[in-house]
């Protein structure tokens, strides 16, 4: 039986993990689960999985989960130390999916054992790039791609050779706003900021894809994962959400990825990778759905797209900054202190204010951690003013 942990398992990435592992009995043995504020979600997963250890990112919930999981012979943990915990623990294949920076402390512990991290977690290679792929290589460790897009790249380039590829072309929905009209956006609300046409998602991610700041992190995610150029990244839009990303290659070929938009087609790849099993993905009725359309992102509706490129431009803790004060901006959204627009806007001006003195040493997490906590307050402050 293959040795299985999942941080965020009571996510939308981590739900649909355990749905999987449900769905193969006798195949994995659940080790540890972290979830956050929803002790029921966890403790019922935890008891479902038979898993030996469960974790609450917030200490004052240590109580509730030992009362929730008590009888069950489950270890409990709660804090960021638990959340460490829960990685170490001897693992075969971890799941990396908890939102935001986060995820990279423990997404790095999990590296250290030198196993399988399927990493849905997109602001660890955002903020911490070379350092969670030193940390993996060190330490013999594989990371599989857990994000739609770049699941479907990594597919794309099985059996070719990395330097026949000429540029990358990442789709995007469009998310939640694609066909408002442009004068209305700066008055769009939270709750219909977390509706998605396509995909069905944790809330941040979704209010990220109208925004296109989910774009931006992930063209950057594809910059670090597959070491391309800035200049080498194609963004498109495409409303159907059916292929997923395209490989172009030096003879002008285009390798495509096609599914339907459903999270466990990725997750379950990286789940049976390197071999392809059965996965409970609909299947995709091509005539049904009958045209596949594309264009160009209009940066008007989508500011914060051109951000990804400045960011990887300057390098560095550049992806820190810009992570740090997105999620920040994100956090005065759905507090109802900002515009949807005024998003895109204030990172834009962090970013500026915090390149001028971005930290161009060695990437740590310590310096990460440095410059996300630097950059909140410079947020914040810009917010209050
Ligand atoms: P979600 O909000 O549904 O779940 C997040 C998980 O992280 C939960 O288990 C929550 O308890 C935990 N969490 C939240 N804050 C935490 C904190 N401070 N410390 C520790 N744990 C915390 O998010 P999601 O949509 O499942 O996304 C998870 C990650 O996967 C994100 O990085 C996202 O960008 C990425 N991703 C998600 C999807 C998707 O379909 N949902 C697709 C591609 C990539
Ligand atoms: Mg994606």
């Amino acid at each position: 039986m293959r040795r299985v942990s999942i941080l965020g398992a009571t996510g939308s990435i981590g739900q649909n993990t355990l749905d999987l592992i449900r769905r193969a009995p006798g195949e994995f043995q659940v080790v540890a689960l972290t979830g956050g504020h929803n002790i029921a979600q966890l403790a019922e997963d935890a008891r479902q999985s038979r898993a030996e250890f469960a974790a609450t990112a917030y200490p004052e919930l240590l109580e509730d989960l030992q009362a929730a999981l008590a009888g069950s012979g489950i270890q409990v943990a709660a804090g960021k130390a638990a959340l460490i915990e829960a990685a170490q623990r001897p693992a075969d294949w971890i799941m990396s999916a908890i939102v935001g920076v986060a995820g990279l402390a423990p997404g790095l512990a999990a590296l250290e054992q030198g196993g399988t991290l399927a990493l849905a977690n997109k602001e660890s290679l955002v903020t911490a790039g070379p350092l969670l792929l030193a940390t993996a290589a060190r330490h013999g460790a594989r990371i599989l791609p857990v994000d739609s897009e770049h699941s479907a790249i990594f597919q794309a380039l099985i059996g070719e050779d990395r330097a026949a590829v000429e540029r990358v072309i990442i789709t995007a929905s469009g998310g939640a706003f694609r066909d408002r009209p442009l004068g209305d956006l700066a008055h769009a609300g939270v709750a219909e900021a977390s509706t998605h046409p396509n995909w069905d998602m944790g809330q941040r991610i979704t209010i990220d894809s109208a925004s296109m700041f989910n774009k931006a992190l992930e063209v950057i995610e594809a910059k670090e994962f597959f070491a391309l150029d800035p200049d080498q990244i194609e963004v498109l839009v495409h409303p159907q959400s059916t292929v997923h990303a395209l490989v172009g290659f030096r003879d002008g070929a285009l390798m495509a990825h096609v599914g339907p938009p459903d999270m466990r087609h990725a997750i379950g790849y990286a789940l049976n990778w390197p071999d392809r099993r059965d996965l409970p993905v609909a299947r995709l009725d091509l005539a049904a759905i009958g045209r596949l359309d594309f264009a160009l992102p209009d940066p008007a509706r989508y500011p914060a797209l051109a951000l990804a490129w400045q960011v990887m431009h300057v390098g560095g803790h550049a992806g820190a900054i810009f992570n740090a004060a997105k999620e920040r901006a994100l956090d005065h959204f759905i507090a109802g202190h900002i515009g949807f627009l005024e998003m895109s806007a204030l990172v834009a001006r962090t970013l500026d204010n915090g390149l001028r003195d971005a930290q161009t040493g060695e990437i740590t997490l310590e310096s990460v951690r440095r410059c996300d906590h630097l950059t909140r307050q410079q947020m914040d402050r810009l917010i209050a003013a």
